[in-house]
């Protein structure tokens, strides 16, 4: 059986509309249930109707027709309850209610299950049968297993309607919705990016030189194909008959049409060769899938392998001529940073990817770049949306793919407010961070990219709190040298010096993975990430802080951060290597100074521990965002759970007052450099508590430099004070951003003044 409900899952995922989509489950539902008849009815958000959208069994005039309230028959009955229904004798029920165009009156049995989409109700799945007699316990789990199973292709469905790839086609009314990971407005045109590795995850393209194309894929045919010759005459004398047969096989499916003929039809309808190909393995596949002979069905890798084959091919050399179009918006499954790396900078107006939240590192790369991005998009259409007009909106999460010249209009006078709103925060970059009660707040740049240092000096950063060391490393194919470490730290220090740089030892993990070192784990938030695998690989943390070192020589105004600590050995193991690092270059003449050493404050167990930290450490940094995750035990890259993830929640909040009531008693000299102190709601907070730094990406500085030059330190104590009553994230961020809005400076929280 499960089988048979993978098949039609996947079945309906691949299907290229809500329509066809819900003909398919209807369809295949009858026939594996062997039921008289098979419904769906879908909830109408705006009628808040109940709408029979496609039937087997039923009369096919009553589809579209047939609309009952909540309140209405059995199938409202199921949505308002939530709650499955199966029934001997539908009429019986005192819900009961007979639409005489549907011709129902023959069916007597009736099971009706909820489709369920995150709590939302999105409609019910229908069976009745002739027969008076309740369904029995398989059919029931089945259909609600199916259900469950398909309300996230249903949603998808639904939301994202039809959408061609042909430019004629009318605009998506609805937006689509993510979570708002940073701020700003993007109006440009989607650039899907995808795996190379993975053909599933191949977009449609619009082709205009067909003949081309389909030259390219012959091309690409002629080269496996040779490819295949070669492997079988190395390996001919070697290789069993049945074995060789595998190659012919190979060869037969490359001359035949069922492949070759079937993609340059695709490419003729005008889409590109890989999409092409996508398509026509992936109905192989199906195909093979469903047939009953093993035999046949052991076969799905090789032309999943075949597939794979061509499609290196095409790719090969492709990568350098990607072309990216002006004002791009990068949208995938997931935006790594070496994906954002390869479009030139001037090129990007924003991002957008189904996976990752706002705490997610691709959300932290956005705010250092000044990008909007908008994260989390669950429903998005990855392989139909490349190359079409598209506006993000990063402050409320909507999308609007193909918008109309009316919302396009809207947007582009908002963005230039926005640029005029920018204009006006950037002429405070030489103005100090003072409240109007006269308390001045240290105001500090996290960088990690080379191309955000001039933005954090421009800013008027006091100095680097947070130097993110892995992205030099994500970028690169292998482990950068220590001279290479050395000259990109010392870029950083010298443009800030005499002004301080925390730079941070490697980070990785989580997240964060290195193509060239990867980290297999089923857990990988709690798993060997940050320190703990430094300290494993005391030969990679012994040459990064050589680099660093070296990198101070002349300059001191070095940093050391150590993340994700989570016991004091950690801390003395680091200490240890830290000193070792730096007697060698002693022996060497190198005579470095040893500069401050930090942790930061992102695992509970620190919280418990800040007074054994006084006098091993010289300061602490706050990680909020690896906080927050680890106190609230919610993933911060994971959208599904993105609700539960807020800095603003009363635990966090309590948790950094206890911090910085500690951090004072202890006299450590403390800063935040999580995302949360560049969140102009949080900044409230803050200040309220007393945080005497605060570390944020180059774009949210002066942006917060403005709520502290507008919110007193006796108005955020205030502030504070209510806010320690309330108990949720929500009322709280409401509540703050209230007092934004009051103080005038509202303008941060949506796009425009
Ligand atoms: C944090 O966790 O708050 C932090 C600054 O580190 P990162 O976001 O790089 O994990
Ligand atoms: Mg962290």
């Amino acid at each position: 059986m499960l089988k048979v409900l993978r098949s039609i899952v996947q079945e309906v995922n691949r299907a290229k509309n809500l329509d066809r989509a819900l003909n398919i489950i209807v369809r295949r539902v009858k026939s594996t249930l062997q039921v008289d008849v098979c419904s769906i009815y879908l909830t109408d958000h705006e009628s808040g109707e109940l709408e029979l959208m496609a039937s087997e069994g039923l009369a096919a005039d009553a589809v579209h027709q047939v609309r009952l309230s909540m309140n209405e028959g059995l199938v409202g009955y199921v949505a308002q309850r939530a709650e499955l229904l199966n029934l001997e004798e539908a009429t019986q029920h005192r819900r009961y209610r007979y639409f005489p165009e549907t011709g129902e009156e023959q069916y007597h049995s009736f099971l009706g299950v909820p489709i369920i989409n995150h709590r939302d109700t999105l409609g019910v799945l229908v069976v009745q049968q002739k027969a008076a007699q309740c369904f029995l316990e398989d059919t029931v789990t089945l259909l609600v297993t199916l259900a469950a199973q398909l309300a996230g292709a249903i949603a998808l469905a639904e939301a994202v309607g039809s959408i061609d790839i042909t430019p004629s086609q009318h605009a998506i009314s609805r937006p689509l919705n993510g979570i708002p990971s940073a701020p700003g407005v993007g109006i440009g045109t989607v650039r899907v990016v995808h795996s190379y590795a993975d053909i599933n995850s191949i977009p449609d393209k619009l082709v205009e030189n067909v003949a081309a194309e389909k030259a390219r894929f012959m091309q690409a045919v002629v080269a496996v194909k040779s490819d295949i010759q070669q492997m079988l005459n190395m390996m001919s004398d070697r290789l069993p008959a049945e074995e060789i047969a595998l190659f012919d096989a190979y060869r037969m499916m490359l001359e035949g049409d069922s492949i070759t003929g079937a993609v340059c039809d695709g490419i003729a309808a005008g889409n590109w060769a890989p999409g092409a190909l996508r398509e026509v393995i992936s109905s192989h596949i199906r195909l093979f899938d469903e047939m009953e002979d093993s035999y046949l069905r052991q076969r799905i890798e090789d032309v999943r392998d075949l597939g794979q084959r061509i499609l290196i091919q095409l790719e090969q050399g492709q990568e350098d001529k990607r072309d990216y179009p002006p004002n791009t918006i990068l949208v995938g499954e997931e935006i790594t940073a070496t994906m954002l790396a390869e479009v030139p900078s001037q090129q990007i107006t924003g991002i957008v990817a189904v996976r990752g939240s706002n705490a997610s590192h691709a959300a932290i790369l956005a705010r250092a770049l000044g990008l909007p991005a908008v994260l989390g998009v669950k429903k998005l259409p990855l392989l139909q949306m490349d190359g079409l007009p598209i506006i993000i909106d990063g402050y409320t999460g909507n999308l609007y793919i193909k918008p109309t010249e009316q919302v396009k209009q809207e947007f582009e006078r908002l963005q230039t407010e926005e640029m005029a709103l920018s204009a006006e925060l950037a002429a405070l970059s030489d103005q100090p961070a003072v409240t109007p009660d006269g308390v001045k707040i240290d105001l500090y740049a996290n960088t990690g990219l080379q191309s955000d240092v001039n933005p954090s000096l421009e800013c008027g950063a006091e100095g680097i709190g947070l130097y993110r060391t892995e992205f030099p490393f994500l970028v690169r194919e292998r482990f950068p040298s220590e001279e290479e470490q050395r000259k990109i730290y010392h870029h950083v220090l010298s443009s800030f010096a005499p002004r301080p740089v925390t730079v941070r030892t490697l980070d990785i993990g989580g997240d964060k993975m290195l193509s060239y070192f990867p980290i297999e784990e089923e857990n990988p938030a709690l798993g060997w990430r940050g320190i703990r695998v430094t300290l494993d690989h005391p030969e990679i943390f012994l040459v990064q802080i050589r680099a660093m070192l070296r990198a101070n020589q002349g300059l001191n105004n070095l940093r050391l951060l150590l993340p994700m600590v989570s016991t004091m050995a950690e801390i003395e193991d680091a200490l240890k290597l830290i000193k070792r690092a730096h007697q060698s270059l002693i022996e060497e003449g190198k005579a470095p100074v040893m500069p401050p050493v930090g942790v930061m404050i992102e695992v509970p167990s620190m919280l418990f521990q800040i007074g054994r930290l006084a006098g091993r450490v010289d300061f602490i940094s706050i990680g909020s965002n690896d906080l927050t995750q680890y106190l609230m035990a919610v993933d911060r890259n994971n959208s599904r759970v993105a609700e539960l993830y807020d800095p603003l929640n009363p635990a966090v909040i309590c948790a950094l007052k206890q911090l910085i009531e500690q951090a004072e008693i202890e006299q450590l000299p403390l800063s935040i450099c999580g995302e949360m102190a560049g969140d102009p709601a949080a900044v409230i907070i803050l200040l309220g508590l007393g945080m005497p730094t605060l570390s944020m990406s180059a774009p949210n500085l002066p942006r917060t430099k403005w709520v502290i030059r507008n919110i007193s330190q006796q108005r955020a104590r205030e502030a504070l004070k209510k806010v320690l009553e309330m108990e949720d994230a929500q009322s709280i961020r409401r509540y703050l951003n209230k007092i934004l809005e009051q103080e005038g400076v509202g303008g941060l929280l949506r796009v425009g003044k």
